[in-house]
């Protein structure tokens, strides 16, 4: 069984030798009266919060990663063992798994079944899984959006941020990104239907680029991004603007975070700004999922995705998600079905 594991506790950015591929020996029996599921692995899910959880913490709410054991995170997988009633041989799932080949899941409830497989089996680690729901419950229930407002987003060409756009679309809303190369920028006007976007790379001023894209001023931050972006951004709310604090990966590799100097205009612009944990709204996975299947059925919403082959490499394709490698989702197939 192929493995990638921890090697190495992670202080600043994170590196590929902080992991290490290994193999070792799995049973792929259940024992009897178990109610484990063993799963093969197919797609695996590189999402920036697993680099919290490579930072050695005694937080339980928060556990960091065992060294020497297999990351965990987010994957699809084909059920090749069950002990539990509601899993058969053969079904296909969703949720946390291991960094290997064959994962022994000792709590099947981290599972979600896969119903429907008329879309890419991949796209249940991304835009119908869990950064889907994200972007989803982020900004229906949290942005409480509405036709005709202005809507920003930073780290918008990424597994989140083009869902966001797309549904901001899709309300009637005005929409700009921000993404760290042309590329990710041509992306986001071209196949992803946004009004505007700049390369936050390129700008001396993100300020000015702000004002330059909303002289109207911004209704709606999804927030993905963090330091110097959120600051820029609170020059420019709109009264009674909603910020969606999602992520604020600027600051993960950061010992020290960066300080935010612009809060007072959380007052005077009487914004509200109100985090969003995915975990909240797992329980309204079937809403969701209706809503989004048939979206991306009619091809109203399309999603791009950044694949890595093999377990190899996959502590690459982890660590460049800091450097902005992915263009779409980071994906890593471990195995066809
Ligand atoms: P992405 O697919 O967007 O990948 C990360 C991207 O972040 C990179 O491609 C890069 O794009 C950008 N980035 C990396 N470092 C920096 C930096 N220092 N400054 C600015 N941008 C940077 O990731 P996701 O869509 O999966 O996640 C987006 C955000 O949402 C993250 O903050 C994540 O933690 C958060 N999140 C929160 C959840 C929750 O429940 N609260 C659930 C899921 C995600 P670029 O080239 O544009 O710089």
């Amino acid at each position: 069984n192929k493995q990638v594991v921890l090697k190495n506790f992670v202080e600043g950015f994170p590196k590929e030798t902080d992991m290490e591929v290994k193999t070792s020996s799995i049973s792929l029996k259940v024992e009897e009266g178990s109610n484990a599921v063993v799963v093969k692995n197919l797609y695996l899910s590189c999402d920036p919060y697993m680099r919290n959880r490579m930072t050695f913490s005694e937080n339980p709410e928060f556990a960091s990663y065992i060294k020497g054991s297999p990351i965990q995170g987010y994957g699809v997988g084909k059920v090749v063992n069950s002990g539990h009633p509601e899993f058969k041989k053969g079904d296909l799932v969703w949720g946390t798994t291991g960094w290997e080949e064959y994962s022994l899941i000792k709590n099947p409830q981290v599972l979600f079944k896969i119903h429907h497989t008329d879309v890419p089996l991949s796209y249940y680690t991304g835009i119908l899984g869990m950064p889907g729901i994200t972007a989803w419950a982020g900004f229906y229930e949290i942005c409480t959006p509405k036709k005709g407002e202005y809507v920003y987003i930073s780290a918008a060409s990424g597994a989140v941020g083009q869902l966001v756009g797309q549904f901001a679309k899709l309300m009637g809303c005005y929409v700009v990104g921000s993404a760290g190369s042309k590329e990710k920028v041509e992306l986001l006007k071209n196949k992803f239907g946004f009004d505007d976007a700049f390369n936050y790379k390129e700008e001396k001023d993100l300020n000015a680029a702000l004002k330059r894209c909303f002289p109207e001023g911004i209704d709606i931050y999804f927030e993905n991004v963090g330091g110097k972006m959120l600051d820029a951004v609170l020059l420019n709310m709109r009264v009674r603007g909603r910020i969606a604090a999602c992520g604020m990966i600027s600051q993960y590799n950061l010992t020290q975070p960066e300080g935010v100097y612009n809060l007072m205009n959380v007052v005077y612009k009487r914004i509200r700004i109100e985090g969003i944990l995915v975990f909240d709204f797992f329980h309204q996975y079937s809403k969701f999922s209706e809503t989004v299947l048939p979206l991306i059925r009619a091809g109203k919403v399309v999603y791009v995705e950044d694949i890595a082959e093999g377990l190899e490499n996959a502590p690459g394709a982890l660590v460049g998600l800091f450097s902005g490698r992915n263009v779409g989702k980071q994906v890593v197939v471990v195995a066809k079905e």
